[in-house]
């Protein structure tokens, strides 16, 4: 059970909540309408689909006290880490002439941040666009010279094709067609978001991008603002999908935007994907999905096809929470 605390309602004024014009027509004290929860459920995470292995350990880094950022981070490293998951860091799917490339970005709570697109030959991304953010001036680093970097930093050269997607991209350059299945796993980035015990919010985004991609494509997953963003004021959003359509909106600061202007985690939510869809009227062959938080530990996610999830850990358990959809 979460503990419920009531505003009195001096501290409402003081918040601002009641607006100037309604007190100044009050006769008597305001009544207290709805009770309003101020105590956050933290610590909390949540990533986007079922990946159950990288919440758990996220959630391991959050009850031991640890901070968000190192959450978020080793919670993804699971799946960079895992070859068996063909979308995300070692054992990604290959663009169309064979090579992994992968992008990630990463975000702290002062909004510090860092990037790594059309990054290869290094199992995670994560940690590279965490050492730019920590260790260079810039926010972004690309291709050869976010490999150097890796390999100054002291990461390793590894070969991230797996004999599975070695085979699979054979097979698939039979026909060479490429074309985005919904929801199967041919894109399926992980984005994770956390709230740490002292309330700081920090976020994380990294996949292999789309499967069998044009050479040097870049998705949202690694774009500061759409595939993820956070404010620490308001809360964090990331995205999943096919990311040009993320990218045209610049979906994950779009939600952010919006919760800050009072919509729920899970109304932003579905003004994103509306907002995407009224580009792309009677256009049915993409998946997005968004996943977010706000500052209360209040969570939300939409998308366009059935079929997208969540993982969420907190003080009451570990669930796989089911997203609406815009199309039924
Ligand atoms: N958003 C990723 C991209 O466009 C793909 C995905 O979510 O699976 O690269």
């Amino acid at each position: 059970m979460h503990r419920r605390k009531f505003l009195k309602n001096s501290s409402l004024t003081t918040a601002g909540l009641i607006s100037a014009p309604v007190l100044s027509s009050c006769k008597t004290e305001p009544k207290m309408e709805s009770a309003v929860q101020t105590e956050a459920i933290k610590p909390i995470v949540v990533c986007t689909w079922d990946f159950h292995n990288a919440s758990t350990k996220a959630w391991e880094v959050l009850q031991k006290g640890g901070n968000a950022l190192d959450a978020v981070e080793e919670g993804v490293r699971v799946e960079e880490a895992d070859v068996t998951n063909e979308t995300v860091g070692k054992g990604g799917r290959p663009d169309r002439d064979g090579n992994v490339t992968l992008d990630a970005c990463i975000m702290d709570s002062a909004g510090n941040c860092g990037s790594v697109v059309y990054l290869q030959n290094i199992a995670h991304p994560i940690s590279v666009a965490r050492k730019v953010m920590e260790e260079t001036p810039h926010i972004i680093l690309a291709g050869k010279g976010a490999e150097q970097f890796a390999y100054e930093q002291g990461f390793k050269k590894e070969d991230l094709l797996t004999e599975s997607t070695r085979r699979q991209y054979e097979e698939w350059k039979k026909e060479s067609k490429y074309e985005t299945i919904i929801n199967i796993e041919n894109h399926d980035t992980i984005g994770m978001l956390a709230i740490d015990a002292k309330g700081d919010i920090a976020g994380a985004c990294t996949t292999s991008g789309m499967a069998y991609k044009v050479a040097g494509r870049v998705g949202d997953s690694p774009i500061i603002g759409a595939g993820l963003f956070v404010d620490n004021e308001v809360g964090a959003a990331t995205a999943t999908g096919v990311g040009e359509e993320v990218i045209r909106t610049v979906g994950s600061f779009l939600i952010v935007e919006l919760m800050r202007q009072g919509k729920s985690p899970q109304e932003a939510c579905e003004e994103g994907v509306k907002r995407i869809m009224e580009k792309n009227k009677d256009r049915k062959d993409f998946q997005i999905g968004f996943l977010a938080i706000n500052k209360k530990g209040e969570t939300g996610a939409y998308c366009v096809h059935p079929g997208f999830s969540y993982r969420k850990y907190d003080p009451n358990g570990h669930e796989n929470v089911p997203s609406n959809s815009f199309y039924s």
